[in-house]
């Protein structure tokens, strides 16, 4: 749910007009009358309200029959995911609208505040450590009672970047005794800030990450050597948290089934790249599978099973982000071009594609559709 009343509330205060729809925030029990409170105006009719809205504020990208029915020059602020789904970008640039898409926000320090896909992922790792825990059938703290001991669960997190992150720290918080691998070699030393162990695994070659902070996709036989050395860690490990992603690709195969098969019956995998793919082979968007004993859970969007958090913070981050580009003085949103901020997330603008990778895997689709 991307505003709360609140942040409604401050961006009416500097001199924003706000229409919510109507059911806005019901999913997390805030009824219409707390927008109205707040000065905002909710609506029924959507058609009306896309056509009159000068910018729009949304979560997912719309349909893509709504698309048309945008008011062109529209700012529309939402996830677009144009590296994956770029029909959406396309018709975006077709009706002329300023598509800002949210993934693309930089991740740089003065973004900090704006940075939704560093939010709802630290959610998710949270979220992610809490389900696997809730559905372990083993407990994560070592427990000395006068009828024994039970040790510590064994968690091991793939990938720590914010979601692995979190998870190890929620994980640690839980009592469980954690280990950690990252791809880029700059995580290690956060990894032991949390007082988890990192897996020492030799790729040979070339590992860091790009000048954004992400990491680069690894070679067929980096991902080999990396999966062989990760086989005994899973064996060992109660939970397995895979959360390894390559930005704008699909995410890499890193649990096989073959390890899968080597790990001890009741363990839990979560995979948290499957809207990307998946690192886990065998797992499926939204189903909870066991296969080999081990239980498999492949729920997307995880931070959706922290809504109220995730709500906060997204609205946060968006409210941050539209005051970032408001003019005090004229009371309005300003689309600055040569703010780099919006340099690197505006997508459409004008009928032109302004990020180079969108407007050619945009091409590629229009002749493969030739
Ligand atoms: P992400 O979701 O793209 O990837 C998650 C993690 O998977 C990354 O740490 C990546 O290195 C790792 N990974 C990729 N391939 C792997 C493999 N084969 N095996 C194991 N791990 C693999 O990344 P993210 O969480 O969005 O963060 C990316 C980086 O951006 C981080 O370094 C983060 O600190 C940085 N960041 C900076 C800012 C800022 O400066 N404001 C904000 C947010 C994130």
């Amino acid at each position: 749910m991307c505003l709360l009343p609140e942040d409604a509330g401050r961006l009416i205060k500097a001199g924003a007009s706000i229409q919510v729809e109507e059911g806005l925030g019901e999913s997390i029990a805030i009824d219409a009358g707390k927008y109205e409170a707040a000065g905002a105006t909710v609506v029924r009719d959507r058609p009306r309200a896309l056509a009159e809205a000068g910018l729009i504020l949304r979560l997912h990208k719309p349909p893509l029959e709504e698309i048309a029915e945008l008011r062109e020059g529209v700012v529309h602020v939402s996830f677009l995911d144009p590296y994956r789904t770029p029909e959406f970008a396309a018709a975006m640039n077709d009706r002329g609208v300023s598509a800002v898409s949210l993934e693309m926000i930089p991740r740089s320090t003065l973004a900090q505040k704006m940075d939704v896909l560093s939010s709802q992922a630290s959610l998710a790792g949270y979220a992610a450590v809490v389900l696997a825990a809730s559905r372990l059938e083993r407990i994560f703290p070592m427990m000395m009672t006068p009828a024994g001991t039970i040790s510590p669960a064994r968690v091991f997190v793939i990938g720590a970047g914010v979601a692995g992150l979190q998870a190890i720290a929620t994980a640690k918080r839980l009592g469980a005794r954690v280990d950690a691998f990252d791809v880029r070699p700059e995580v290690e030393e956060q990894i032991k800030s949390l007082g988890a162990k990192f897996l020492k695994v030799d790729l040979g070659g070339e590992t860091s990450g790009t000048a954004q902070g992400y990491a680069k996709a690894l070679t067929e036989e980096q991902l080999a050597r990396q999966r062989e050395a990760m086989s005994k860690q899973c064996a060992h490990s109660d939970v397995v948290i895979a959360a390894a992603q390559v930005f704008g690709r699909k995410a890499p195969v890193l649990v096989t089934s073959e390890m899968r098969r080597g790990m001890k019956a009741g363990s839990v995998i979560v995979d948290l790249a499957v809207e990307t793919g998946g690192n886990v082979e065998g797992s499926a968007m939204d189903r909870e599978l066991t296969l080999d004993g081990v239980l498999l859970l492949g729920h997307s969007h995880m931070a959706r099973r922290v809504a109220v958090a995730a709500s906060q913070m997204l609205s946060s981050n968006l409210t941050n982000f539209v005051q970032h580009f408001w003019d005090k003085t004229a009371g309005t949103f300003v689309l600055n071009l040569d703010d780099e901020i919006l340099k690197g997330c505006l997508v459409t603008h004008k009928r032109e594609i302004l990020q180079e990778r969108v407007r050619e895997i945009v091409a590629g689709a229009g002749k493969g559709n030739a």
